[in-house]
């Protein structure tokens, strides 16, 4: 599948924010699934697009950007993201450590052939060239320079991975989440 239809298709999926009834920031979900969480009253529109409407058998509903569930959901709060190859992907920005391209597979840096482990700090992302020519070896002896150093995320990017949120929908959606993330989105004043 080429990159930009997987990036269209995961910014189309997941574009409609879900609140818990607390209105703590849950998760992001699609368009169908927001409307039919509406229709069968397990959550309210907050906030709809301005102009927008889906039209369903004999009802016409706002297009949901925000919803609220009606009953509280508990969920384990998680200050530090489980690593997973998505999220380091998703940290470097899919980008390669070692070229800057676009990447799409998980280097470890100590390989996994010997005693590397499946952590933030030994992973980055890599393009699949780069990440066959290094092979079995860690930067140093395949004479490869890391671009970036690899990072445990902040748990302010924790969340906006959680929510599969990009830096637009933060601004968009502001109103609705914590200020610290909102911040740590906010373009870098000059
Ligand atoms: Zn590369």
């Amino acid at each position: 599948m080429p990159p930009w239809h997987a990036r269209g298709r995961v910014a189309e999926v997941r574009s409609t924010l879900v609140l818990n009834a607390s209105y703590e920031p849950l998760t992001t979900v699609s368009l169908q699934r927001a409307v039919v969480l509406v229709l069968q009253d397990k959550a309210v529109v907050e906030q709809a697009h301005p102009l927008r409407t889906v039209r369903g058998t004999g009802v016409t509903v706002p297009v949901p950007r925000v919803i609220r569930l009606q009953r509280y959901v508990r969920v384990p709060f998680r200050q530090q993201a489980p690593w997973s190859r998505r999220g380091v992907l998703v940290r470097d920005q899919h980008l390669c450590a070692y070229c800057g391209r676009r990447a799409t597979t998980v280097d470890h840096l100590q390989p996994k052939s010997r005693g590397g482990t499946d952590t933030w700090m030994n992973t980055v992302a890599a393009c699949a060239e780069d990440n066959q020519y290094k092979a079995d070896r860690t930067p140093e002896q395949a004479g490869m320079k890391l671009l970036r150093k690899p990072f445990v995320p902040t748990p302010q990017a924790t969340l906006m991975m959680a929510l599969g949120l990009r830096g637009s929908d933060v601004r968009e959606l502001a109103d609705w989440l914590p200020a610290q993330v909102v911040a740590a989105a906010a373009p870098t004043a000059a």
